[in-house]
């Protein structure tokens, strides 16, 4: 049996770059994973799954020498980020409040899976399995015993990144917290005839924020875009159903008038879920990523969030490892944990906080959060403060 000191179990964008920051460490390493990924040409369509990645992903996948290659595919940085519910209580958030080129950029969740992948290929110490599929999990005093569908391994350390319905959290009986948020997100690519690629906007409504990314290249309308509608499960049933002409006109009667013409190029409807483990850890096996929390993803924090778990389980076994400690111990892994479970439950716990609090149908609610927006763009103190503090926050610094 072939034995490694770290297994990682699913290779999306937080199980592959987990692997690579382990192996970056000298370790040996095993990526398994279920599906093998499309190749990239120019030619293919803007997939409809993309992501808005903060500075600080932007680090770590620069880190592991992915970002040129992904920034050569196509990405779309933006510069402001604009947020409102009444028009008179605009506000917009600007890179150069905080002394940066922009605040992140839009791109394919396949591009970055992708482009990790190559670097994994040229690592000698990572072994892929794929396509392979986790079958069963056991751990004894030394050594996690995993077998797969077409072999078993053991190791020293199995990672569990595969994603909101993770066997491995199944499998170590670890439980989780979490609720139905009884809404759907529906992400629309479009065309646009209006040219606003460098700021990504979102208006609240009481049934939920309707947003729009900017996505790179040039079309026959002008430019492309993403748009996100949030809205109840059964609405978004019906808008799926519709053709792409009639969504068209769905969303013309619905978005802000800003949007400007569009043509709809593809749709796709994802249920929103909150669920947060119990625990990050069962012995000596760690949950990353979706595994172990899925967020509202209203301000784009998902992915960003299993970034920032992947960068704090390098930095503990980088220390132990420094600290001549064994830095396998479940002690030393529990300290993982103690990094990442606060700030997840913040962020988590924020975006609920917006979330329900733009939605309330009360007008002293609607009244107030219209005015706290408008207060923290016009008072120069909170301006400085609060605003450049929330901006930071939101991009990862
Ligand atoms: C509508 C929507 C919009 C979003 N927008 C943003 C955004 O703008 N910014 C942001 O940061 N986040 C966003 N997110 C969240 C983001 O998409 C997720 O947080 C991210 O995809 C999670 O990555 P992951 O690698 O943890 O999990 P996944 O992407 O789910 O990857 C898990 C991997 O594990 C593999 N796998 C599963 N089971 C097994 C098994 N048994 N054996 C082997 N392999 C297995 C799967 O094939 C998959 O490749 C959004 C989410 C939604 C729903």
């Amino acid at each position: 049996m072939e034995h490694f000191d770290c297994v990682v179990i699913g290779g999306g964008m937080v199980g592959a770059a987990s692997a690579l920051t382990l192996a970056q460490l000298g370790l040996q390493v095993a990526l398994v994973e279920q599906y093998q990924a499309k190749n990239y040409s120019a030619e293919q369509e803007i997939d409809l799954r993309v992501s808005a990645i903060s500075l600080a992903s932007q680090n770590l996948l620069n880190q592991v020498a992915a970002w040129q290659q992904i920034k050569a595919w196509r990405v779309c940085p933006y510069k402001r980020l604009g947020v409102w519910e009444h028009e008179s209580a605009y506000t917009e958030f600007n890179a150069d409040d905080i002394e940066q080129t922009h605040l992140g950029h839009i791109v394919e969740n396949r591009l970055i899976q992708l482009a990790l992948w190559q670097q994994i290929h040229a690592m000698e110490n990572i072994k892929t399995f794929c396509p392979d599929s986790l079958v069963s999990l056991t751990q004894d005093n030394d050594k996690v015993t995993l077998a797969l569908t077409h072999c078993s391994i053991t190791a020293k350390l199995v990672v569990g990144a595969d994603g909101a319905q993770s066997k491995v959290r199944q499998m170590t009986a670890i439980g989780m917290t979490g609720w139905d948020y009884q809404q759907s997100a529906m992400l629309i690519n479009i065309e646009t005839s209006q040219h606003q690629q460098d700021i990504t906007w979102q208006q609240f409504f009481p049934t939920g924020p309707v947003a729009f990314l900017p996505l790179s290249g040039e079309s026959t309308l002008g430019g492309y875009a993403s748009l996100v509608w949030y809205h109840q499960r059964d609405e978004i049933t019906r808008l799926a159903s519709l053709s792409n002409v009639q969504l068209e006109q769905a969303v013309l009667k619905h978005f802000p008038k800003k949007l400007g013409a569009i043509k709809v190029l593809g749709k796709g409807a994802f249920p929103l879920t909150r669920r947060h483990a119990n625990t990050y850890q069962h012995k000596r096996v760690l949950l990353l990523g979706d595994a172990a929390h899925t967020i509202n993803p209203m301000a784009g924090q998902g992915v960003n969030l299993g970034f920032k778990d992947v960068v704090a389980l390098q930095q503990v076994i980088a220390e132990a490892i420094g600290n001549g400690e064994s830095w396998h111990d479940e002690a030393v892994l529990a300290r993982y944990e103690k990094k990442r479970r606060k700030e997840n439950l913040l962020m988590m716990s924020t975006m609920d906080a917006l979330y329900v609090g733009f939605s309330h149908p009360s007008p002293v609610i609607k009244a107030a959060r219209n005015l706290a927006l408008l207060a923290v763009n016009k008072v120069p103190f909170l301006n400085s403060t609060i605003k450049n503090k929330a901006l930071a926050y939101a991009c990862g610094l």
